[in-house]
């Protein structure tokens, strides 16, 4: 037996034990600069560095990071899909390449982790036209020890790692490891790592970037890098000869507590073991995602509208396995007090706060719960009463099995059912939802809030012509591109806007340079290329100041404020009115940077 907090430093000490640094863990959250909403892959964080850029820490690296991936989520529910994971990772930054790599990982899994070399089988590159068949791998393996014959030679759909649609990049062939999970032969005729019954389980990658992509074919690299994932809860479950992810010592102690509460038994499998791993599932990676750094919580735009349909489908599941919502506090509490308080800190720290958010949602959500089910259950009776009518008048019939974008759009608007909730439903029932309907009624009712908004919060602007409403949302791209370049205690202490440019003061105790200004243009410029949509909630003050939006805190506790975020990187509270997208605004210039009185600063800016 191994347990989750060994195996992460059984990881951590052997590459250290090897000269590598760890870097430790960065943020799940994706900044916003790159697109990403989840940190998906434990390498992503590195990919400056794996292009060149020198890593502060050094050319040997390690770490264990947490990643979130949400795109299978209806997959969860079974035993190997999880939608956060840890990822235990290794890099070589132009040092060290694959005589180390094949050694040390052949090291771990047959010194520290006891498995037979004998068993051991691996994965490398076939070749192609472009890049040769990798022999250096597969020779320097079989002088390991593993047998020629548990090499296996595949094409680059399986073992190369290349970025998509790049030039100048870096590439190269990968080397897979491969264990069987029992000597037993299914009876196929090969009975090998391609065998559909699942034998062999993957445990490992190493990948090893050789060559340089450019537009004519792959050339050698200079600094060749290695990069290595291992995931750690696959790899526990099956160092502890666990088929079931949700066996592990990561999960046993939710999974006692849902059983508790429920009275109900998760190896009686059925629905009641489907339950249990969609709630602690999908209450693990809240506890992570609000629990970050970067801590998001749930709300109806980007990444919290992700976190808001992870924890409503795991609340809609305590509803199915029989425990309130507010169950999901009580798993939260194991994962942050028995699991993962050791290896991120920050969780224990926000324990409290962590907590009541997912009180605060369960409550939000079970309070039109009841009422929404009763909606969908009507909705569905309606459409079963017509096919029927219908079929007996007319035998040729085809019955409507899609629920209407309306019906779907009321779900989610009076309801909170997130859509895919929707969806998911109706598909147990052998129903489809009219998807594109719905996106019609959303923006319908979009529209109709919108005029009723411009109407209302004017936001101090003397006109709402579109090119004020520019010029204005431009002000809060470059209120953030100020705290990013010059200080986060820059500060607006002012703004002046005609059809023709922006004024913005701010405080700031000396002239900008003329790199600093560059390089403010150039990062709102940035924000507006990628056309990031500028989204209005309303919530509660206090809300707004835990979430740190930026703004001015003259509001009393209680009181909804209006906020306006463009991606995660600018969130103020603001009356408005906004561009709908960064695109609008066109190209953004600094035309002066002046005194405005003593410790102020002022820009005069056009959008042109
Ligand atoms: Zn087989
Ligand atoms: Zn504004």
């Amino acid at each position: 037996m191994i347990t989750s907090k060994q195996l992460r430093n059984k990881w951590i000490s052997f590459y250290e034990g090897k000269g590598h640094v760890n870097i430790g863990a960065v943020s799940l959250i994706g900044d916003g600069t790159t697109g990403v909403m989840f940190n998906v892959a434990g390498m992503q964080p590195l990919m400056p560095y794996l292009l060149g850029q020198p890593h502060p820490a050094g050319k040997r690296l390690c770490n264990v990071q947490g990643c979130v991936r949400t795109v299978d989520i209806e997959s969860v529910g079974d035993a190997s899909h999880f939608t956060f994971f840890e990822m235990m990772g290794n890099w070589s930054l132009g040092d060290y390449f694959k005589k180390e790599k094949t050694a040390w990982s052949f090291e771990l899994l047959t010194k520290e982790f006891g498995l037979d070399a004998k068993k051991i089988c691996s994965t490398v590159f076939a070749g192609n036209e472009s890049a040769p068949r990798d022999e250096e791998t597969a020779n320097l393996l079989v002088s390991l020890g593993i047998p020629r014959e548990n090499i296996f030679y595949l094409d680059k759909s399986n073992n190369w790692w290349e970025l998509e649609g790049t030039v100048g990049t870096p590439c190269g062939p990968d080397n897979e490891w491969f264990y069987p999970l029992t000597d037993e032969e299914c009876g196929r005729e090969h009975c090998d790592i391609n065998c559909p019954c699942g034998r062999y389980v993957e445990i490992g990658n190493d990948v090893y970037m050789q060559y340089k992509k450019t537009a004519d074919g792959y050339v050698p690299l200079d600094n060749k890098n290695v990069d290595t994932g291992f995931g750690l809860d696959r790899m526990l479950a099956f160092l502890n000869g666990l088929t079931d992810g949700y066996k592990t010592d990561l999960f046993t102690g939710a999974i006692a507590r849902l059983e508790k509460a429920s009275g109900k038994k998760y190896d009686d499998g059925g629905e009641a073991q489907k339950a249990m791993r969609i709630i602690a599932d999908h209450t693990r990676t809240a506890v992570m995602l609000i629990g970050d750094v970067n801590g998001i919580l749930p709300s109806n735009t980007g990444a919290g509208y992700i976190l808001r349909r992870l924890m409503r489908r795991a609340i809609r599941y305590c509803r199915a396995l029989g425990v309130p919502g507010k169950e999901m506090e009580e798993v939260a509490k194991v994962f942050i007090e028995e699991v993962y308080g050791e290896a991120y800190p920050l969780l224990p720290e926000k324990e409290e706060y962590i907590l009541s958010e997912i009180a605060r949602e369960a409550e939000r959500f079970e309070s039109t719960l009841e009422k929404g089910m009763k909606e969908f259950d009507k909705t569905l009776a309606g459409l079963e009463r017509k096919n029927e009518f219908m079929s007996k008048q007319d035998p040729s019939y085809v019955r409507e099995t899609t629920i209407g974008g309306k019906a779907a759009f009321k779900l989610y608007d009076t309801y909170g059912f997130p859509l895919e909730l929707t969806i998911e439903m109706a598909k147990e029932r052998g129903y489809g939802v009219d998807e594109a309907g719905f996106g019609a009624a959303f923006k319908e009712h979009q529209e109709k809030s919108h005029a009723v908004q411009e109407g209302k919060f004017k936001g101090g602007l003397a006109d709402t012509s579109a090119a004020t409403t520019r010029l204005h949302t431009a002000t809060h791209l470059l209120n953030a591109a100020l705290k990013a370049v010059l200080s986060p205690d820059v500060n607006q202490k002012g703004s002046n806007i005609t059809p023709e440019r922006l004024r913005f003061d701010f405080n700031f105790p000396r002239p900008m340079t003329e790199e600093e200004i560059a390089k403010v243009e150039a990062l709102v410029n940035e924000k507006i290329g990628e056309n990031i949509p500028v989204v209005f909630e309303e919530m509660p003050y206090e809300r707004a100041r835990e979430e740190g939006i930026v703004g001015v805190f003259d509001s009393k506790y209680g009181d909804m404020v209006k906020t306006y975020s463009i991606g995660t990187f600018s969130r103020e509270m603001c009356g408005g009115p906004h561009a709908e997208r960064t695109g609008e605004l066109g190209h953004f210039r600094i035309v002066k940077e002046q005194s405005s009185a003593s410790g102020i600063r002022r820009i005069k800016a056009v959008l042109e």
